[in-house]
């Protein structure tokens, strides 16, 4: 696609955002399974080291393939967002291993002893350990609230010592949503810096940017590749600066790098993204209405439903409600485990994000670290099933589910 055609739609920038003419001219972005690259001299060598000359170095540096994928990401989170002055707001990707290498890279950079970070007490498990196990030796400490008390946020922020304010909207596994703009020009005023966690809801239904969020994180391993064939993450930040200077830094000597295969396997999935998400939605919101009126659940958490207590904070800076749900079933960890032994085509695994419609039981898995009164207090009861509604045919799901729930 030529830079200076402006495409209107947003499945035409998942498409062909981020590619560039291959010089052998072949179709797709090859994977480049090389770890390092040849200078025509020594000087040329010199050049690319000391930055006078634009060009890959080495693989854990950056790779052709990795870069179609964060330049692919980073124009779906930017797209039609402008400044006040009409410029068009920009952001560096920086793709990783793992959701969790972006994140860890993302707090390692920004956080120096002594630091605070302020988050939501719903949050991804791995996320939850890091920030209470691996950063507090660091002397890195963390306060975890309900974000969703504007109030409470806004005292936690007065008292100091914050230094990040990390949000993941929809959170992990209870589907609360905090809100964006609301936290956001709080977090300014106090001059912290802020984070969003946007794997739940993808740059189709929700741009954290939009909000004046400085970094995304995404696991790419989700809906973004779409078809569970890859771990993955990238680290997005509006400061070209910051991210090609200390991020950058930071990023290769912690050595969290992506590979050039799950790169291509991710930006294949891409290109898909609004179609599955649509229907990711449609699918999702059926399934949460029949669950709702079955007899065997206890509760629902679907951000779709009027219902959800963060429903109108979702439908204010979301697309639509998303794939998401989780629901309670009301005999407790018994129900639970027989009904997911029940299952016979939604599949029993956790992950999230793919086409086939995946179940988990957080307590026992994703959250297995976190202990059981932190669970409890946090809404991942012991009868929490989560659910990604996948992209089959909706009557076939919610078949599945009725009779898994009937015996
Ligand atoms: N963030 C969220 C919301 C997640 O659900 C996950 C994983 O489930 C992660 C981050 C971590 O990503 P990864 O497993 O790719 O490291």
């Amino acid at each position: 696609m030529d830079k200076d055609f402006p495409v209107s739609g947003w499945t035409s920038l998942a498409v062909h955002g981020g590619h560039k003419k291959d010089p052998t001219y072949a179709h797709q972005v090859p994977i480049y399974a090389s770890s390092t690259y040849v200078y025509d001299t020594a000087e040329q060598g010199m050049r690319r080291f000391s930055g006078q000359e634009e060009g890959y170095i080495y693989s854990r540096w950056g790779n052709p393939t990795i870069t179609e994928a964060e330049e692919k990401i980073s124009a779906l989170e930017t797209f039609g967002l402008s400044h006040q002055n009409g410029s068009a707001v920009q952001a560096k990707g920086i793709l990783h291993a793992s959701g969790m290498a972006a994140i860890s890279t993302l707090m390692l950079a920004v956080l120096k002893p002594g630091y605070k970070i302020l988050t939501h007490f719903s949050l991804y498990g791995g996320t939850d350990e890091l920030v209470q196990k691996i950063l507090p030796p660091l002397n890195i400490s963390a306060e975890i609230i309900d974000l969703r008390d504007l109030n409470k946020a806004e005292a936690a922020m007065k008292a100091g010592g914050i230094k990040l304010l990390y949000l993941e909207t929809p959170a992990n596994p209870t589907i609360q949503c905090v809100d964006l703009e609301a936290l956001c020009k709080l977090a300014k005023q106090y001059n912290i810096i802020i984070a969003c966690d946007n794997t739940f809801a993808t740059p189709f239904l929700q741009q954290p940017f939009r909000h004046g969020v400085d970094f995304i994180v995404h696991s790419t391993t989700k809906f973004l590749n779409g078809h569970g064939t890859a771990i993955g993450g990238i680290l997005l930040g509006r400061d070209i600066e910051l991210m090609k200077g200390h991020i950058t830094k930071v990023h290769r000597l912690l050595g969290g790098n992506a590979n050039p295969f799950d790169a291509f396997l991710l930006i294949q999935g891409i290109k898909t993204l609004e179609l599955r998400m649509e229907r990711h939605c449609a699918n999702a919101m059926e399934v949460a209405n029949f669950l709702e009126k079955n007899k065997a659940v206890g509760k629902v958490n679907y951000v779709g439903l009027e219902s959800h207590p963060d429903h109108t904070v979702a439908m204010k800076q979301m697309r639509r409600p998303g794939g998401m749900l989780s629901f309670e079933l009301k005999n407790g960890l018994q129900a639970g485990i027989g009904f997911m032994n029940k299952l016979k085509m939604c599949v029993r695994t956790v992950s999230l994000g793919t086409c086939d419609t995946l179940l988990s039981h957080p307590a026992s898995m994703s959250h297995a670290g976190i202990p059981k009164e932190q669970r409890d207090k946090y809404g991942i009861t012991d009868g929490l099933i989560r659910m990604n509604v996948g992209i089959e045919n909706v009557q076939d799901i919610v078949a599945d589910l009725a009779q898994a729930l009937a015996s």
